[in-house]
């Protein structure tokens, strides 16, 4: 037989949270090595696990959900979703706007895929959560990546966001809270993505999985409640906020200018019917989620456990000589930068790769969200204090032997 090859289409496409330095640790773990992993923003599996009225409903509905739905979804759970939008202010929301999905990757994957022609351009943030450079990529479109500063809190720039925009745009990616920044962004900041959005047509794909994920108070805005006139499609589910990741449910809801959008949501419907349907239990779970008060918000509050491992994570890295960190206002991650003239890195998958062989640590490399410097790195605060305290102690006797090589 001849060689069997990927297709062309995957030439651009890479997923470098579960990239190789991941498949190396998983042959390190085969040969009996125990690796600490803040790779993945994967609750459960650090004891973080679903409130319990969402798992033992699960369990309850499992018997009588082994057909399928209707391909945007079950009626119920779409309408909680419809009501979660009215909470947020999102308004003329209906149940006909809102898809359910095997978690918001899939809607997000159908959401490009039902828009781009090749070589539409899609504005997308850097760093950003690479799901949406590979999408975009593999439907044919092609990525531009807008610069998020770091002296600014991570606040997307939006001189550069403008020096990007061409007449091939046909969208901007907004990703708040942010991973893998942990920003949170002001209202006068979405009004002026809105603004950019709406002078040049632009689609807004928000993406607000980490929406009730946020530390000292703060709350959030949905893009979409300040753009009525602005075509909007918003991603969420319970995979972080409900931790809930393995249930696979999400939701992605279509608002604003809809009525000039006809054809699109045609194609939208399209790529649902051709996947069926989402996981009906999963679909099930949302409505249980929304309708309930078992949110993520007792483990963000003050003294709360997700809380304080940011704050330990983010005093424990920023003592290390030459690492500096944004502290997150929201979402499970930090994003440190290591200053190049103690750490002269030149490829950061390698320097994951070194990390991982010497202290059996698993962070992602920057470049793996599109970061354009081998200056960065992202690991999840979700291991409790003792790991974490380990694994930062780890990270910092790594560092000290790079700075003295
Ligand atoms: N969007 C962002 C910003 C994420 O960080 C993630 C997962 O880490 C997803 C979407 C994927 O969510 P889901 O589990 O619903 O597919």
């Amino acid at each position: 037989m001849k060689p069997v090859s990927k297709s062309a289409k995957l030439a651009n496409v890479c997923y470098d949270i579960r990239g190789p330095v991941l498949e190396k640790a998983r042959q390190m773990e085969e040969e009996g090595q125990k690796i600490i992993k803040l790779n993945i923003g994967n609750l459960a599996v650090f004891g973080l696990e679903p409130p319990d009225e969402i798992v033992q409903d699960m369990i309850r509905n499992v018997p009588h959900t082994a057909g399928y739905t209707d391909s945007k979804g079950l009626f119920a759970p779409r309408k909680a979703v419809v009501h979660y939008t009215q909470e947020k202010n999102v308004r003329g929301v209906t149940v006909d706007d809102v898809f359910l999905g095997n978690g918001a990757s899939e809607l997000i994957g159908m959401s490009m895929n039902a828009l781009l022609n090749d070589g539409d351009e899609v504005l997308i943030p850097a760093p950003d959560y690479p799901l949406y450079t590979a999408v975009v990529a593999l439907s044919g479109g092609k990525p531009v990546h807008y610069m998020c500063d770091e002296q600014a809190d991570w606040m997307p720039d939006v001189a550069d966001i403008k020096s990007k925009l061409t007449s091939n745009t046909k969208a901007i990616v907004v990703i708040n809270p942010n991973n893998p920044t942990g920003a949170l962004y002001p209202d006068t900041l979405l009004l002026e993505l809105v603004e950019i959005a709406r002078e040049h047509q632009l689609i807004v794909f928000a993406d607000e999985i980490y929406d009730k994920t946020l530390y000292d108070g703060h709350t959030h805005t949905s893009i979409a409640s300040l753009a009525d006139d602005v075509l909007c499609v918003t991603f969420n589910g319970l995979s972080k906020n409900y931790r809930s990741c393995g249930y696979r449910a999400g939701w992605m809801v279509v608002s604003g200018e809809k009525k000039h959008a006809r054809d699109y949501i045609e194609g939208l419907n399209m790529l649902a019917s051709m996947r069926l349907c989402a996981n009906t239990p999963g679909q099930l779970a949302i409505q249980t989620a929304l309708g309930g008060y078992q949110s993520i918000k007792d483990l963000v509050a003050p003294g709360g456990r997700l809380c304080r491992q940011r704050d330990l994570a983010h005093q424990l890295l920023t003592d290390i000589p030459g690492v500096s960190c944004v502290k997150p206002k929201a979402a499970l991650y930090m994003f440190p930068r290591l200053d190049p003239k103690l750490y002269p890195i030149e490829d950061d998958q390698q320097f994951a790769y070194e990390l991982l062989a010497e202290e059996k640590v698993l962070i992602v490399q920057g470049t793996g969200f599109n970061w354009p410097q081998p200056d960065h790195f992202r690991l999840v605060f979700l291991p409790n204090s003792d790991d974490l305290t380990e694994a930062v102690g780890r990270i910092a006797r790594f560092l000290e032997h790079y700075r003295k090589r």
